[in-house]
């Protein structure tokens, strides 16, 4: 007999950082029209007023609210969270997505420790502390429920396919950003210690790589539109649970060698 598929889970209450442009932005959009939708959509951004297509879809979705991040900041990210908890109350928060990101490119010959510690501060550094922020209101989500996956707790760090030690080659492309792929390289050690801490609380923690696409930062020759991935991601994120804790996984839900 066929396996039945997995159930869809629901997520009441979702924080998705840098969503002003970009992939930010297109799973805010996917994520406030799921049927059914989160209570709450979160999308955080440096400048709020100057986010002009997020402030048009808060007016069009109700269960979009704005609210200012920058992840850099220990400032922000305490305030983020206050207002967070004003909004989600006794629920908790179910899902954190660490999408904000920077891409400095440099080759060997032109990396500097400025710009690798730059990007490690926005890339992982941040991603580890907005996460530490709302691990409060993650638990209190985490104890209303049961099982693993985002309708409980669920931290998704967004890594790429070239932080992959296994996959580098020579002459491939992505040895012309070092500080970027050593970054999120190190980003997926942050998902793989979360994974293993946070399980007993019930939190699950992913790396995901979005796969190459046409954003500012992916640039136009990437292989995709940002919206070719986003109903396959939403289907991963409504399907993951105790064994993809501390995976990396692509959009397909493809495991991505480490
Ligand atoms: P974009 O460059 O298009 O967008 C990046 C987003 O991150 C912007 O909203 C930007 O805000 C925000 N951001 C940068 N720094 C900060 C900060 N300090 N605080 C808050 N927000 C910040 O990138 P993508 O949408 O392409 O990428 C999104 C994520 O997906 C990134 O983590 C990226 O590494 C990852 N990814 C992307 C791939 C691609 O092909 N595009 C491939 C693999 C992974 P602002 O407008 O204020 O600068």
């Amino acid at each position: 007999m066929a396996a039945l598929p997995t159930p869809r889970r629901l997520c009441r209450s979702v924080v998705v950082t840098g969503s002003n442009r970009g992939l930010g932005l297109e799973l805010v959009k996917s994520l406030a029209t799921l049927q059914p939708a989160p209570d709450h959509v979160i999308a955080t951004c440096r400048n709020p007023e100057n986010a002009q297509e997020l402030q048009m879809l808060s007016k069009t979705y109700s269960n979009i609210r704005i609210l200012p991040l920058d992840v850099v900041s220990e400032e922000s990210r305490q305030e983020l969270v206050q207002q967070v908890e004003a909004l989600v109350e006794e629920s908790g928060l179910n899902c954190l997505i660490n999408n904000a990101g920077i891409n400095i490119s440099a080759t060997l010959e032109e990396v500097t420790a400025e710009a690798m510690l730059r990007v490690y501060e926005t890339n992982t550094v941040a991603q580890l502390m907005v996460t530490k922020a709302f691990l409060p209101l993650m638990r209190r989500a985490a104890h209303r429920h049961n099982g693993m996956g985002w309708h409980r707790a669920a931290v998704i760090n967004m890594s790429s396919i070239s932080a992959s030690m296994q996959l580098v080659r020579e002459g491939e492309m992505f040895l012309q950003v070092y500080p970027y792929r050593i970054a999120k390289t190190a980003l997926n050690m942050v998902t793989r210690c979360l994974a293993a801490d946070l399980k007993p609380d019930g939190i699950l923690c992913i790396s995901l790589h979005p796969g190459w696409l046409k954003t500012d930062m992916g640039g136009t020759y990437a292989d995709m539109n940002v919206e070719d991935p986003i109903p396959s991601i939403i289907s991963l994120f409504q399907r993951i649970g105790e064994k993809d804790n501390g995976a990396f996984l692509n959009w397909k839900g493809e495991t991505v060698p480490w």
